[in-house]
């Protein structure tokens, strides 16, 4: 039996936070992963994850705001440009109701931010042409982390401090007994003093003794390239998303334009999601793009699948496990987790080693939906 002070299991983009932050504060931690580090069947792969704070909720806010100083500092001690903060423009017709309670929440909190005129647009960023009678606001504190290369700076910089990793070693059960959980995995058991589990969209199966209202979807990106590149590049153009048709893209960055549909896609299971590219989907998508930038001429690149993995009402679930403190979970990130992961990795590091964490989290309690059925 292996023995581990700490044992993380699942190194997407919040088991590799998890883990660097562990070996920050000095911790004799092991990593588990069933497949290579950095690979591509989760749902914290490719190029590009949108950083934001302008949400429609102050904790969200916060968070975005708590995790960016957090992946400043991954950016000066791995020396890679991880976050480009290019601002952020969400548009919808007149009297959107979304756009209207993410503005109010911005004026509320004193956020910088500017409404603007599909003209104003324009004029600000010339390629880009929002239907007429669009409304926009655009937040400086917007733009898009390199979501690849974060999760693998946060797993070598943890390596450099002494984390070790296990990859291609799967975990297919967990032992909670009273006091040390047990792990076991493909290649032996593994008794921990403290687990923390981040098993992303496998989490119906990982944590399937919780019965967690948990969704599983099938998400997918594509990407478009320019017949010219100048003028769409960051700093050309900011992260743009489209409030009424949930569409969503970003400037051209690695293969070209990534543009992505935030609505939810089929339910599915992460071993048994259909990997397939849409066709329908992406040419809904490339027409979108070819509306907002008419004289892009975009010939198609390539798309990947992805999966967003959703609790019923959107939040997290991030807290000690309800039937043994000595296990951490974090899940159910609802399709926007990834700007937030450096914060989640340094929550859980801190629940982990010192049982308590300045972050407000009681709102991610993993037994909320049960209470609420009660
Ligand atoms: C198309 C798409 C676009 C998105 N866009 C954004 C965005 O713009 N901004 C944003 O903030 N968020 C975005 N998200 C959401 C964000 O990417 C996710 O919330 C985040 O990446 C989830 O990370 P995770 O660590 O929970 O899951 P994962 O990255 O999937 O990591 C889970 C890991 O656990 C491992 N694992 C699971 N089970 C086992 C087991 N039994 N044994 C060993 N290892 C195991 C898996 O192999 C995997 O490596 C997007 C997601 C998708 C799919």
């Amino acid at each position: 039996m292996l023995k581990a002070d700490f044992v993380v299991v699942g190194l997407g983009a919040m088991g590799s936070a998890a883990l660097y932050h562990l070996a920050r504060l000095g911790a004799d931690v092991v990593g588990i992963e069933q497949f290579r580090m950095g690979h591509g069947l989760g749902s914290s792969h490719g190029h590009s994850r949108a950083f934001r704070n302008f949400y429609g909720d102050a904790l969200y806010v916060e968070m975005a705001e708590a995790a960016l100083p957090l992946w400043q500092e991954l950016e000066a001690r791995s020396g890679e440009r991880l976050l480009t903060l290019t601002g952020l423009l969400q548009f919808a017709g007149p009297g959107n109701p979304v756009l209207t309670q993410k503005v109010g929440v911005m004026e509320a909190l004193g956020r910088p931010h500017e409404m603007l005129s599909a003209a104003e647009v324009a004029a600000r960023f010339p390629t880009l042409r929002l239907p007429e009678e669009s409304v926009a606001c655009l937040t400086p504190l917007g733009g898009f982390l390199d979501a690849g290369r974060c999760v693998l700076a946060h797993l070598r910089l943890a390596r450099a401090m002494g984390a070790a990793v296990h990859e291609e070693v799967r975990v297919d059960g967990v032992e909670l007994g009273g006091g040390f959980p047990v792990v076991e995995t493909s290649a032996g058991r593994y008794e921990c003093g403290r687990l923390i589990i981040t098993p992303g969209p496998w989490a119906p199966e990982v944590l399937e003794a919780l019965a967690l209202p948990l969704e599983v979807t099938r998400q997918q990106k594509f990407y478009f390239r320019p017949r010219e590149r100048e003028g769409y590049g960051p700093g050309e153009l900011p992260v743009y998303g489209d409030m009424e048709t949930q569409f969503y893209g970003f400037p051209d960055y690695g293969p070209g334009l990534k543009v992505a549909d935030d609505g939810l896609g089929e339910a599915t299971s992460a071993d048994g999601v259909d990997r397939t590219l849409d066709g329908e989907k992406r040419e809904a998508l490339g027409r979108w793009l070819a509306g907002i930038m008419p004289g892009a001429g975009f010939s198609y690149v390539s798309g990947a699948t992805c999966m967003y993995t959703m609790t019923p009402d959107r939040d997290f679930l991030i807290g000690p496990h309800p039937e043994n403190g000595n296990v951490l979970v974090a899940a159910g990130f609802s399709g926007h987790g990834f700007k937030f992961s450096a914060l989640v990795g340094k929550i859980l590091a801190e629940l982990a080693v010192e049982d308590r964490t300045e972050q407000p989290i009681e709102r991610f309690r993993l037994d909320r939906f049960a209470a609420a059925e009660m």
